[in-house]
């Protein structure tokens, strides 16, 4: 649906978006680079208020969040567009808008979904949460924050599955109503984060370092793309991650498969992960995770001080708790999350 943008401002005849670092100047009728926000007479519309492209239930696992409140059930909604352009997006259908298809009137009216009726959804189906993903939900920020506000009314959680390429003060509304973050640390070069996703490293450090300090709960995710991200930008986010954010953070190592732009790159190696992993345990970090490699023993929480499966998983289901109170249920060690 059409509808006035916020986080933008007019400026010599253009309007400036400020949602995102991309920063957009547009003049009457041009449209952004994430392909949804357009400058219609000197104001700035977002044309996918609520056009709603995909919604499934999910456990929270999948999002992937491993520390917070463990196997319960969160509904996951998109709109389209971007507002990066990474080569292998495996959700590039609905996140790379061709210009000009979120236009057509008959598009609007057959995917609107109002707020209450997400939280209506969510209640009905048994979630607990909502989550805003699969596109980069900073894209439909304004929806995000409507439907939310009213999830928190209603006893509901909310996540935000991001890239972090956002600006603060759009950042600090959302993050009014969210109680947890998935965040994407996809490379530690400014150089690889251009070339593969058109976007820059430091806002995406700044947005992780602005989250955690103000509490709420994130857990973060590298997608170990071949030839993209080297063993030294590993380490370097790892080393990152335990020395600015803090060692307890949960850091997933996903593996990637081709997709879209990047079916000229290889699937991840196992052993390429698994490497990552070992990187990840000897910079101290006390939670790695392997990823999109159902089976692997890297799946599961370990007891960084006894050794013990804490949370033991297959995939996304849970085949073991041994959590007392948000403890190590074998030797008390306090396991960081919300539980
Ligand atoms: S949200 Fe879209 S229009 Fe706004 S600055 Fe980012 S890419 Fe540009």
């Amino acid at each position: 649906m059409k509808t006035v943008a916020k986080f933008w401002k007019p400026l010599n005849g253009k309007v400036v978006c400020y949602l995102c670092p991309v920063g957009c100047e547009l003049k009457d009728g041009q449209v952004g680079s994430c392909g949804v926000r357009v400058n219609h007479g000197g104001k700035l519309y977002t044309y996918t208020y609520g056009s709603l492209v995909s919604a499934a239930i999910d456990p929270v696992e999948k999002k992937p969040l491993f520390h917070f409140y463990p196997g319960h059930l969160t509904l996951t909604i998109a709109t389209p567009g971007c507002n990066l352009h990474c080569r292998g997006c495996q959700n590039w259908e609905i996140s790379q808008v061709p210009k000009g298809e979120v236009f057509r009137d008959s598009f609007f009216e057959e995917t609107f979904v109002d707020p209450e009726l997400i939280v209506e959804k969510a209640i009905e189906t048994g979630c607990r949460s909502i989550s805003y993903s699969y596109s980069d939900p900073t894209i439909f920020a304004e929806y995000m924050i409507d439907v939310a506000k009213r999830a928190k009314e209603r006893g509901l959680l909310n996540i935000m599955v991001t890239a972090g390429y956002i600006n603060y003060d759009p950042l600090e509304e959302i993050d009014r109503y969210m109680d947890a973050y998935s965040i994407d640390l996809k490379f530690f070069s400014d150089e690889a984060y251009r070339k593969y996703s058109k976007g820059r490293l430091q806002p995406v450090l700044e947005t992780i370092e602005f989250l955690f300090s103000r509490g709420k709960w994130i857990e973060l995710t590298t997608l170990i793309v071949p030839k993209f991200l080297t063993e030294d930008q590993v380490r370097g986010i790892a080393r990152w991650i335990g020395e600015r954010i803090a060692p307890w953070v949960p850091w997933h190592l996903s593996r990637f498969f081709p997709h879209y732009k990047a079916t000229d790159l290889p699937p991840t190696p196992v052993e390429d992960l698994e490497r990552a992993y070992l990187i990840g345990k000897e910079e101290g970090l006390e939670y790695v995770y392997v990823g999109n490699l159902f089976g692997n023993r890297y799946e599961s929480t370990y007891c960084p001080r006894c050794g013990d499966v804490v949370i033991g998983r297959a995939g996304y289901r849970i085949t073991r708790l041994n959590l007392k109170g948000g403890a190590c249920g074998s030797c008390g060690y306090e396991i960081k999350g919300r539980f």
